[in-house]
Formats: C-alpha cells, sequence, structure tokens
C-alpha cells in the first residue's frame, strides 16, 4: 500500500474526549472514528488490525473443533420470550419494531438463537459434540460507555456455543475452549489469566474470566504471580484428549485466581505475600457452563443412546476482538505511539523514503517494495512529500514493526536503515541485506 493513496487520517493533538492512552492513540493513529456514544466506525488502520485478531481468534477456534457460522445481528423478541429473557434483560437490550409492528431487537447475545438453530437439526446424540461459533457484531446499550471500543456500546464479539449430550461432555467442550482461548491469547502477545468467575444461579465452578492486567482496567483482580510465567499449551495440543485438556485446565486453576466478586480474602491472603497480585484487570474473554438452562425451556433435546429425549448441556464462551485492539495498545505502546505485536500490526514492514523525487531514493524504495511484495509481505510505503520527522513520527505512532529508511545520504553509500520499532535498534544494512531480512 502507497501511503499517497491511502486513507490514513493522523490527528496531530491529542484529543481531549480520550481518557485512556489506548483511545488517545487509536483517535490519533486514524483507527477509529466515533459516530454516537460507543459506536465506531473502523478506518483503514484500525480494521486491519481489528481483522488481524479475528483470525488469531478464528484459526484457534478452528483448532479447538469449533465451526463457525454467521448469525443476523437483528432478532426476534419471541425467540427471547422462550428463554424467558426478553423481559428480564434490562435496558442494556437494545429493541426495535419492524414496520409491521413486530418486536425485534440487536442482539447482545446469541444464546437463544442457536439454541433454535441446534433444534432445528441435531435430534440424536449421534451428531455431538458440536460446537457453532460466529463473530459478529453485538449492540448492549452500556450505561456508561467510555475508553473508546474499550466499552462500546456497539462492539465485535466471537461468541462460541457447546452442546453436548451430559454434564461430563459439556466439562470437556468447556475444556476445550478455556485451552483454545490460552492460546488466542497467547499468539496476540498478551498475558490472559483465567479467574473463577460468578456462575449465576446455576453454581458450579465452570466459569472463568480471561483478565489482562492493565492499570486501566475496570475489573479489580487477585490472583498468584505465578500465572504470569505459565507455559501456555502448545499448537499440537490434541482436544480431543479429555484427560490431557483437563491436564491444561487443572494446571491453570491450581493457583487463586478470581475476580471482585469471587473475591475470597482468607484464600488470597494464605499466598506468600511476594507472590500476591492485587490489581486491575480488563476482562478480554469469558466462557460459561450453564447446562441446560436454554436447551430445557426452549425444547432443544436429543435422543440418548437409550432412545429416551434429553435436553442437551451447553456452554457459552465470548471473546472481545474490538476490546483487545485496545487491550494490546494498553499493553505495547509507548511515547511515540503503538508497539503492536508482529502478527497483529496493521503492516508488516514500513519503507519511508526520505526524498520522494529523488531518482535514486525512488528507486531503491520501488525495488524493496516490489522485491519484499513478492516475498508475500504487507507493506506501508511513505511515498508522501513530507518531511522525515513527520514520516519517522507517523510510523512510530502507527506500530510499524519493521521500518526500512531510505535516504539519499546512506543510499550514497548503497546502505538503507533498518529500525525496529519495540526497543528502537537501528542498523545500517545494503539493499540486498534489507531484502534478504525478510525470507
Ligand atoms: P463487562 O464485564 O466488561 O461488561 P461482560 O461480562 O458483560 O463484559 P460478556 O457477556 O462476558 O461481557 O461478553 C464476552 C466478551 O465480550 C467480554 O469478555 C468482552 O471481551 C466483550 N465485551 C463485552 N461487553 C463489551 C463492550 N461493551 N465493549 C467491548 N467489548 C465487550
Ligand atoms: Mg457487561
Ligand atoms: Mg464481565
Ligand atoms: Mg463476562
Amino acid at each position: 500500500m502507497r501511503l499517497s493513496r491511502y486513507f490514513l487520517p493522523i490527528l496531530r493533538d491529542t484529543p481531549k474526549e480520550a481518557e485512556i492512552v489506548s483511545h488517545r492513540l487509536m483517535l490519533r493513529a486514524g483507527m477509529i472514528r466515533q459516530q454516537s456514544a460507543g459506536i465506531y466506525s473502523w478506518l483503514p488502520l484500525g480494521l486491519r488490525v481489528l481483522n488481524k485478531i479475528s483470525a488469531v481468534v478464528r484459526e484457534e477456534q478452528n483448532r479447538a473443533g469449533a465451526v463457525e457460522i454467521l448469525m443476523p445481528t437483528i432478532q426476534s423478541a419471541d425467540l427471547w420470550r422462550e428463554s424467558g429473557r426478553y423481559d428480564a434483560y434490562g435496558k442494556e437490550m437494545l429493541r426495535l419494531k419492524d414496520r409491521h409492528d413486530r418486536e425485534m431487537l440487536y442482539g447482545p447475545t446469541n444464546e437463544e438463537m442457536v439454541t433454535e438453530i441446534f433444534r432445528s437439526y441435531v435430534k440424536s446424540y449421534k451428531d455431538l459434540p458440536l460446537n457453532l461459533y460466529h463473530i459478529q457484531w453485538k449492540f448492549r446499550d452500556e450505561v456508561r460507555p467510555r475508553f473508546g471500543v474499550m466499552r462500546g456500546r456497539e462492539f465485535l464479539m466471537k461468541d462460541a456455543y457447546s452442546f453436548d449430550l451430559d454434564q461430563a461432555g459439556a466439562r470437556h467442550a468447556y475444556n476445550r475452549m478455556f485451552t483454545a482461548y490460552l492460546r488466542t491469547f497467547a499468539r496476540l502477545g498478551l498475558k490472559a489469566i483465567p479467574m473463577r468467575a460468578d456462575t449465576g444461579p446455576i453454581g458450579g465452578d465452570l466459569s472463568h474470566e480471561f483478565i489482562v492486567l492493565a492499570s486501566t482496567g475496570e475489573s479489580e483482580v487477585f490472583c498468584h504471580q505465578d500465572y504470569l510465567g505459565f507455559e501456555t499449551p502448545s499448537a499440537d495440543t490434541d482436544f480431543d484428549s479429555v484427560a490431557g485438556l483437563q491436564g491444561v485446565v487443572d494446571k491453570w486453576t491450581s493457583l487463586y485466581a478470581a475476580t471482585e466478586e469471587m473475591h475470597d480474602k482468607a484464600a488470597f491472603d494464605a499466598i506468600a505475600a511476594d507472590k500476591q497480585v492485587s490489581a486491575r484487570g480488563i476482562e478480554v474473554g469469558h466462557i460459561f457452563y450453564f447446562g441446560t438452562k436454554y436447551s430445557e425451556p426452549m425444547g432443544a433435546t436429543v435422543a440418548g443412546p437409550d432412545g429416551r429425549e434429553t435436553p442437551v448441556h451447553m456452554g457459552s464462551y465470548g471473546i472481545g476482538p474490538s476490546r483487545l485492539v485496545a487491550a494490546l495498545i494498553e499493553a505495547g505502546h509507548d511515547e511515540a505511539g503503538i508497539v503492536w505485536p508482529d502478527e497483529i500490526a496493521p503492516f508488516d514492514i514500513a519503507i519511508l523514503n526520505l526524498k520522494t523525487g529523488d531518482a535514486a531514493t525512488d528507486a531503491a524504495c520501488e525495488q524493496l517494495y516490489k522485491g519484499l511484495a513478492a516475498k508475500g509481505y504487507d507493506m506501508l510505503y511513505d511515498d508522501r512529500d513530507e518531511r522525515p520527522g513527520g514520516k519517522f513520527a507517523t510510523a512510530d505512532l502507527i506500530g510499524m514493526p519493521w521500518q526500512v529508511i531510505v535516504g539519499p545520504k546512506s543510499l550514497a553509500e548503497g546502505k538503507v536503515e533498518l529500525k525496529r520499532r519495540a526497543g528502537g535498534e537501528r542498523e545500517l544494512v545494503s539493499l540486498e541485506a534489507a531484502l534478504a531480512r525478510f525470507p
């Protein structure tokens, strides 16, 4: 992508309304545009990051055996009357009427709808287990939308729903998602700790919130410090191994970790003082086993091995990709701007032409651009007619992980400069060496 033909509306000044660093940087880097309170347009740079996060989430869901679908944003109120949640949900639900006066709503979540799909097609235990997920916009009329996309009203959610014959099956489904979440957040370069969360009226211990520690987080959390050093389950984890996954979950729940609602002061105080972490955190994911809460009232049953109809055991599993964009910035930034992890960066490499119009400099940039593009890299080529200072600032602000800086002075000696955004190391290398650096 040539920056002269791109749409990157950088803001010079720090927007006053933004209270936390991720919101400020997302606005300054031209990633999002607020349209109403808690409702945002995603501009090209922001959309690229959002899509990259969704791609990682999708890969890990697929790896864990979940199957992707896409349900609509608009749902019928009648569906929610079946579960009893239409009246119970309250003011967070955006309610609408169509031209025939039918009551509709903008989905805040999809348990009812996915249960309706399930019951329409799945009749036998032989078709289980099943886990259906989608990545779709949700709307919740939050009392206090704030911090940009961190707490939006319209936000993107990956929500998966598992269906099993019995509780033991559901437990394995839960463990699959638990493990997939550990992998997902680790791939995003985040240390997310699974913390015991409130299960509501169902009870049991099968609900975890995945929390990223951050001073700007809205949750108060308590955990054992050793979690921060735990190893992530590997890519070749066998998601069909019941004992294997239980081992992963047992390990990741062996130490104390709880959100404020579940906090047990006595248990926390029993941890060695130098291992106690009492901090603020961002909820980036939440998984939940809720048994037959929806399947029973909504008649989602299957015939078991004995021929008897039984309501399926379900769980739901959410991740917020749009909130994750902000969480990644909270975790990765410096005074100059955003520092993306390589896999999530909107582009892999920036090429900075320090003297657009100079024949030799232009030619060297073109050679780099074409050479790296041929190898499959995504590049942002700053070919604008602007001062070098502005180009450096832009590349740093938007967090380009690698920057190849091409100016007439070093080029006269056959060299270009290679800069790593994280750490800031710079190195003068030949054009060929720069190309060779990216295999
Ligand atoms: P919160 O406690 O922050 O209000 P929640 O517990 O209501 O979140 P869930 O219903 O568990 O959220 O939804 C699953 C995931 O969706 C959350 O873990 C979070 O990543 C994301 N999410 C929820 N609400 C929002 C929001 N208003 N803006 C952005 N992401 C959100
Ligand atoms: Mg909420
Ligand atoms: Mg919550
Ligand atoms: Mg939650």
